[in-house]
């Protein structure tokens, strides 16, 4: 279900925006227009040209890759404090690399791709932030790579887990086992059996759907640790990383 918006705060709280020079951050909200999307909508898509920007402020978009034989893999997860169509950081005729899935309810954004090529390119400032996220996705990528390469199941569903929590906080986080099957890309029954260990820890609780994380040590315990290596670079990029730990629930 979508959560209400929160447009104007939203607008002020987010990290790319916020602390630009007051003329540039004018001039990008000028174009900004509210972006929602429902659980299971595409963001953008691999080989086609990326319509609109996204910057999000709630919810989480995973990221897929394609193989030449129509296989997908996730390559990573956007959250609060990141934005959908990095590749136009570069410029608004590069084509997406990957599809962006919402794998909740996101709040968000928007802007034409092209608005914002234009914007950036008279205010530096602005395309040096977007390439630095764009930096940020990359280390997040290559991190991904090494974690699945070298990692368990249970160590890499750990992880996921808590670059989750990292981004949206103590809230449950809505995914059937089908999904986090996806998102690791191994078989269905590894994800049951990798939950069934967490909760026997108490470090998660799976209800309808529904996973609640219960105990961050533990389930820290678990993780192969890929999650720091890949989000500590990016907590300009990911405020919610810095308050995930703090607070009960940073961004209500
Ligand atoms: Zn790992």
């Amino acid at each position: 279900m979508l959560r209400p918006s929160r447009p104007k705060a939203d607008r002020a709280a987010h990290p790319l925006i916020a602390g630009l020079e007051p003329e540039s951050a004018a001039l990008l909200r000028r174009h900004l227009r509210r972006g929602e999307r429902r659980r299971g909508d595409l963001l953008s898509s691999a080989g086609h040209a990326i319509q609109t920007v996204f910057f999000i402020s709630d919810g989480l978009v995973a990221l897929f890759g394609r193989a030449p034989d129509g296989g997908v893999a996730a390559t990573g997860l956007v959250g609060p404090g990141g934005f959908v169509g990095v590749s136009a950081a570069l410029s608004a005729q590069h084509p997406a690399v990957r599809d962006a899935v919402a794998l909740t309810g996101v709040q968000a954004q928007a802007i034409d791709a092209e608005a914002l090529d234009r914007i950036a390119t008279l205010h530096p400032e602005l395309r040096r932030r977007l390439m630095l996220y764009a930096n940020d996705r990359i280390i997040q990528a290559t991190q991904l790579c090494v974690c699945t390469a070298l990692h368990t199941v249970e160590q890499r569903l750990a992880r996921w887990l808590l670059e989750a929590h990292a981004l949206r906080g103590d809230r449950p986080i809505e995914l059937t086992h089908q999904q986090l099957s996806d998102l690791l890309g191994v078989r269905r029954a590894s994800v049951t059996l990798g939950l069934h260990m967490l909760e026997g820890e108490q470090a998660v609780r799976c209800q309808r759907g529904r996973i609640e994380i219960r105990d961050l040590e533990a389930l820290g315990r678990r993780s192969c640790g890929c999650h720091l290596a890949a989000f500590g670079r990016s907590e300009r990029a990911y405020p919610a990383l810095s308050n995930a730990s703090s607070t009960d629930n940073p961004r209500d």
